[in-house]
């Protein structure tokens, strides 16, 4: 298949929307933005061997592309609205771009994003999106606007996404029925955007869990110049996984690694005045999304800024070897 075939018989689509003039095709979209309005573009990108393995599905490449970044605007209290996506690939197979196109188009239809342009190269599997969202005018959730005695909260589950990728890199093992509901979680995230909209009133700050919830929430206190204390015991995670430690089966310490150390959650984080909390809980019940208070926010101590304590049961500090994962550790 040549690269304008797959252009024209997977790509374009209908669209139906007031603000795009002009989607793919020409040499540009054309965004006809509303006043009162501000929109929030980010990206991110997966590379093959780094962030999905080479046999990965195209279904499950296809959701997790569009999810994580459909994460970055849950996290903004954005409404997502339009995306690029750049691709090199060593070769256009029809069979693979035919599923890997489908599943992208229903995620996007359910995340309520529309594809408006992109690039397609030939090279070693690389998936880039670009996406853009939306939200009134100023009333964006930032990093920065976190406040001392905060408390801090997550939603859905930690720790998942890490446990099923260190059965693959044979780290660990876990019963069958365990892996699975790990493994589903790591390769099909669910962004949390129905959260992040009701949020925007409600949270002074949010971050999206990527690359493990401590070095995440980390950003929120260097950005607001506070540090957190977390309690290690109320970090929710799947009860199936956490009934393996009784078992013998997983220690303590590694759910805590996993849950506070792990990538790929995709959950959010977000720090509130305690005043919120009926308002937060009633907010994850109208979005169908759990919601946990796991900690309270501190002044910072100008020796150890923007520091994240965790707490035992006990009330004993723990400490964990790495806070998150580097890129470029
Ligand atoms: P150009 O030569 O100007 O870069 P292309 O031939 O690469 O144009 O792209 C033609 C049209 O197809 C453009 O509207 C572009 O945005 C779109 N397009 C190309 N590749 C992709 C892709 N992978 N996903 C979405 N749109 C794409
Ligand atoms: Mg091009």
């Amino acid at each position: 298949m040549m690269e304008f075939d797959f252009i024209r018989d997977y790509l374009v689509q209908q669209y139906n929307d007031d603000e795009l003039v002009l989607g793919v095709g020409d040499d540009a979209a054309v965004i006809r933005p509303v006043v009162g309005k501000d929109i929030h573009i980010s990206s991110d990108m997966l590379l093959a061997d780094r962030h999905f393995f080479r046999d990965v599905s195209p279904a499950d490449l296809a959701h997790k592309i569009l999810a994580v970044n459909v994460s970055d605007m849950a996290a903004m209290g954005a409404a997502p609205r339009w995306f690029l996506l750049s691709v090199a690939l060593p070769e256009l197979n029809r069979e693979w771009l035919k599923v890997f196109c489908d599943h992208l188009f229903s995620c996007a239809s359910r995340f309520g994003v529309t594809l408006i342009g992109g690039d397609t190269t030939k090279g070693d599997w690389v998936f880039n999106v670009t996406i853009l969202g939306e939200t009134p005018s100023g009333e964006a959730l930032l990093r920065s606007g976190a406040k001392v005695h905060d408390d801090v909260w997550v939603s859905g589950q930690l720790g998942l996404a890490a446990a099923a990728l260190d059965v693959h890199w044979k780290k660990t093992l876990l019963p069958s029925s365990v892996y699975s509901l790990c493994e589903q979680k790591r390769l099909q995230p669910e962004p949390r955007v129905a959260l992040g909209l009701t949020l925007r009133r409600l949270a002074h700050a949010a971050q999206d869990v990527s690359d493990g919830l401590a070095q995440d929430l980390g950003h929120i206190l260097r950005a607001s110049h506070l540090s957190a204390q977390l309690w290690a015991d109320q970090l929710p995670t799947l009860p199936e996984l956490a009934a393996l430690i009784p078992q013998q089966k997983i220690s303590k310490e590694q759910l805590y690694t996993w849950m506070l150390a792990g990538g790929d959650d995709y959950e959010l984080v977000f720090t509130a005045d305690a005043s919120q909390r009926q308002a937060i809980i009633h907010a994850a019940q109208t979005s169908q999304t759990a919601v946990t208070r796991i900690g309270t926010l501190v002044e910072d101590n100008p020796e150890q800024p923007a520091h994240v304590t965790i707490l035992d049961e006990q009330q004993h500090i723990i400490t964990l070897n790495h806070q998150g994962f580097d890129h470029f550790a």
